[in-house]
């Protein structure tokens, strides 16, 4: 009798991060089950204590690189996976720690830590694929459930994940949202924000902080001039894209601008 193939195995690995994205994944509760009778969760140290070693088909990866350990380490995490999909703002961008990058972290150490000597950090936060090729990157602050699942599902069927790189705006019009900012001038970052989240913010009359960090190929410089328009000077301008999504080139280059 032939022997049934085996499942593909999945693994979740963690780096600098709050776990929220790994959240999302226990979140899907239903959908995990089915999820778990196709693949073989083989390690996933938040949902399991058990762990099977050796290498992976799919790899999930959350967080950032922020320590001289974790810098090596996603390289053995790329060499044991065969597809590396990173999930979230701290994977995709550096993460809210990524404020980092534009100070003195040494003195943000010193600062927060009583014994900053036995803190080992690295200067920056930086996205997992400025370290080692990434298959596909999955946006959020946390990751949309649904564009997880359908990450999982491309990946079991072999294709590329449908996930639009279109901004916040046009959740909004597909949800028929009034547009905050045009009906009652609150600053929102839906033009340059990739979607994913439904236009949430909007739909409660408040402006799109940008969680999901850059849609493709943004136009800040042109939405910074209505931003101004709206009150908002550089310092402003320069903080609003500063939060989760902080060192995306996009985001860090119209900070950078505004803060010149
Ligand atoms: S509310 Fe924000 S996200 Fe929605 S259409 Fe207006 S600018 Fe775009
Ligand atoms: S901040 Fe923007 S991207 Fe994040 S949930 Fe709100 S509307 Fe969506």
């Amino acid at each position: 009798m032939a022997r049934p193939k085996p499942k593909p195995r999945l693994a979740v690995w963690k780096f600098a991060s709050c776990d929220g994205c790994q959240l999302s994944l226990l979140d899907c509760e239903d959908e995990l089950l089915t999820v778990a009778g196709a693949v073989d969760i083989a390690y996933f140290p938040e949902a399991t204590r058990g762990e099977v070693s050796g290498r992976y088909d799919l790899s999930l990866v959350e967080g950032s690189v922020t320590t001289p350990h974790d810098a090596e380490r996603i390289h053995d995490v790329r060499k044991r996976s065969r597809t590396l999909v990173t999930i979230g703002a701290c994977a995709t961008a550096g993460g809210i720690q990524s404020l980092r990058n534009f100070a003195d972290v040494a003195e943000y150490a010193s600062i927060v830590y009583a014994r900053p000597d036995y803190i080992q950090t690295l200067a920056t936060s930086t996205a997992i694929a400025d370290h080692v090729p990434v298959d596909f990157e999955l946006r959020g602050c946390p990751i949309a459930k649904h564009q997880l699942l359908e990450v999982v599902s491309a990946f079991l069927a072999g294709r590329r994940p449908v996930v639009p790189p279109h901004s916040v705006c046009l959740e909004c019009k597909l949800r028929g949202n009034v547009c905050v900012m045009v009906a009652h001038g609150t600053p929102c970052l839906g033009p340059v924000t990739h979607a994913g989240c439904g236009a949430l913010c909007p739909a409660y009359d408040r402006g799109c902080y940008g969680c999901f960090g850059p849609m493709e190929t943004p136009n800040a410089p042109s939405l910074g001039g209505r931003l101004a328009a709206l009150g908002m000077d550089g310092r402003d301008l320069t903080r609003v894209y500063r939060t989760f999504n902080a060192n995306a080139p996009e985001f860090r280059a119209e900070s950078e601008r505004q803060e010149a």
